[in-house]
């Protein structure tokens, strides 16, 4: 049968699973993505609670074995409390307060949580509202990419960029740290990503990985000399660098601003409230997730402003 050529280049130039899902109709499409974008979430639930817990283990480790400790082996459960083997999959998901294991439909995202109405079926203790919260952003993400960029390769890019900044926020927020096993992935994937001009071209990626890194070591190194204080953490120039990596240099001011305005707001609510001392260290790393989740999904409208208003 003939085919015509530009049948033929269409389908070459889309991946066959895209060009598929182009074909359901747009409602299950997003009801697809919401789907999957509950399940990542629940996943980064798991990332979230035990990935500091595995990091501060590994540095006990590592610290205990520089000063020469033997190193307690063949022990069922480590000094937290925790079993010793102890990673992303194991053990099984259980209750904090009571050890209770979930059972498979009180693992079910989101919707177990509403069930059993935040409580924990077993002893009824509080099950963090941050559980479902980080499923409902997950879903948004993944709802918000599909929209934004249609049943795509990019759609899919960006998933996995808000997925990972959701799980660093959420880790910054709680521990003030950025994880090098997050960022630093991070940055290789968005090189990887931009391999193919995906959001930007490889050029751009590359000064803007550089760029972002040494722009805040920059800020860090000012702020050490003239106040004597560490301003920020190393984990935030990884974070901009892959931030860079990802949408180009040019999108980093932006970046920088919002993150430094929305910082600075609610630093200033927290302050005023009492709910925090001035000289605390506020985590920055969610304010950068929130710049570049504006100008991954809206583009450069602060440009576009300051354009204007000149
Ligand atoms: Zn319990």
């Amino acid at each position: 049968m003939p085919v015509s050529l530009a049948s033929a280049d269409a389908a070459s130039s889309a991946l066959p699973f895209t060009a598929a899902l182009a074909l359901l109709p747009p409602g299950v499409l997003t009801g697809f993505a919401i789907v999957i974008g509950l399940v990542v979430g629940s996943f980064l639930n798991v990332v979230i609670h035990r990935l500091p817990i595995m990091l501060e283990r590994a540095w006990r480790a590592d610290a205990a074995d520089a000063l020469g400790h033997a190193e307690p082996s063949g022990e069922l459960f480590a000094d937290d409390g925790l079993p010793a083997r102890y990673n992303l999959w194991l053990p099984r998901s259980a209750c904090p307060h009571c050890g209770h294991v979930l059972r498979a439909w009180e693992n079910i995202p989101l919707v177990s949580w509403l069930a059993l109405r935040g409580r924990c079926s077993h002893c009824h203790a509080r099950v963090s509202a941050r559980y479902p919260a980080i499923e409902i952003a997950s879903a948004a993400c993944a709802a918000a990419a599909l929209l934004a960029f249609g049943p795509s390769g990019k759609a899919l890019a960006a998933f996995v960029l808000c997925a990972s900044l959701i799980a660093m926020s959420a880790i910054d927020l709680e521990h003030q740290l950025l994880p090098d096993a997050l960022t630093l992935p991070l940055v290789w994937a968005g090189l990887l990503v931009n391999l193919a001009e995906t959001f930007t071209d490889l050029h751009a990626a590359v000064i803007g990985a550089v760029a972002g890194y040494l722009a805040l070591w920059c800020v860090y190194w000012l702020f050490r000399l003239l106040r004597g204080v560490e301003g920020m953490g190393h984990g935030d120039f990884k974070l901009l660098a892959a931030l860079g990596a990802w949408l180009g240099w040019s999108a980093l001011p932006q970046i920088v601003v919002i993150a430094a305005v929305a910082g600075a707001i609610v630093g200033l609510v927290a302050t005023a409230s009492g709910r925090m001392r001035f000289e605390e260290p506020l985590p920055f790393g969610p304010y950068l997730a929130a710049g570049a989740l504006v100008t991954l999904f809206a583009g450069t409208p602060l440009y576009a402003a300051f354009a204007w208003g000149i």
